[in-house]
């Protein structure tokens, strides 16, 4: 009886902790440590946000593996960890972020307005970008690359895409949506932009489009989450360093973000928010990229 009774405890017990995992799981992937005892020089960035206790971070909310939101409104992926590891850093806990969606369009618009502390969001590094906001990073080099629906053979690469006919789909505001004009005969007729890259996916699909164009990380989440209706050409043609945006000027936060990532790097979190992400698809984690701490 005894015995009976307490492995039915045990049971039970066991189901708790079973469901708080789960539940935490998805809030919280990879739980970076937060550091509560952290202190910050004053007046700076850092200890704002630290002092605040909150912070408010864009990034995508519909590209799985590295910014998605799932069926029970927790977001998901590499850039929300990493984020979550940043926020760590400084002190925040991840259910103290505010998450704000920033499709491609709105990032350097949102810094500059003050209306997030910080994004994250497959976010190339550029020179004509760095006129308007800063970037940590790179925490990331992805590269752009085409995605076909399976049965496809007439795309082999960009270079399929002069005939002047075909149909290709990405984002406004993106690097890959201008790259990939320099390929084609008529952009006006051939380019097909959208706000966000589900939309892309939807046009394939239907054959509205023949090909999406945009890096290929993002293309291999997209082609995870069709269930085998996409495949990906595999032939990246640039390079995608992805930075976390922040206000331009604010050298000390940008600085603090770097020390961060390669902290990051070293103690295993990194590699830990890859693994729990994007390693789903790519099971090798990669190597922090050389920062670019301009
Ligand atoms: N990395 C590219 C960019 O920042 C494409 C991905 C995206 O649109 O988020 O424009």
């Amino acid at each position: 009886m005894m015995i009976r009774k307490l492995l039915a405890a045990t049971a039970v017990a066991a189901l708790a902790v079973g469901t708080a995992a789960c539940g935490s799981s998805g809030s919280s992937t990879t739980a970076p440590k937060v550091d509560k005892a952290v202190k910050f020089e004053a007046g700076t960035t850092m200890d704002k946000l630290n002092k605040a206790q909150k912070i408010t971070v864009g990034t995508k909310f519909d590209q799985p593996l590295f910014g998605q939101k799932n069926l029970k409104g927790d977001l998901v992926g590499f850039d929300v960890e990493i984020a979550k590891i940043v926020a760590a850093k400084l002190g925040v806990p991840a259910d103290k972020i505010t998450w704000v969606a920033t499709p491609s369009k709105v990032r350097e618009e949102v810094i500059e307005q003050g209306k997030v502390d910080f994004v994250v969001a497959t976010y190339t590094i550029n020179d004509k970008r760095k006129q308007r906001v800063g970037f940590a990073g790179p925490y990331y080099v992805a590269g752009q690359d085409i995605m076909v629906n399976k049965d496809d053979t007439s795309i082999t690469g960009p270079d399929s895409l002069r005939d002047g006919v075909k149909k290709v789909c990405s984002v406004t505001g993106s690097t890959p949506a201008e790259k990939i004009k320099t390929f084609l005969k008529d952009p006006a007729k051939q380019l097909v932009l959208f706000d966000v890259y589900s939309k892309c996916a939807d046009a394939l699909k239907n054959k509205q489009v023949d090909a999406v164009t945009t890096d290929n990380v993002i293309l291999l989440g997209l082609i995870d989450a069709s269930g085998g209706k996409f495949k990906l050409i595999d032939q990246p043609f640039t390079q995608e360093p992805y930075g976390i945006g922040l206000k331009k000027g604010d050298d000390k936060f940008r600085a603090f973000i770097n020390d961060t990532l390669e902290a990051a790097a070293k103690n295993g979190d990194y590699e830990k928010a890859w693994k729990a992400t994007a390693g789903k698809v790519k099971p090798q984690a990669p190597k922090l990229p050389v920062l670019d701490r301009y």
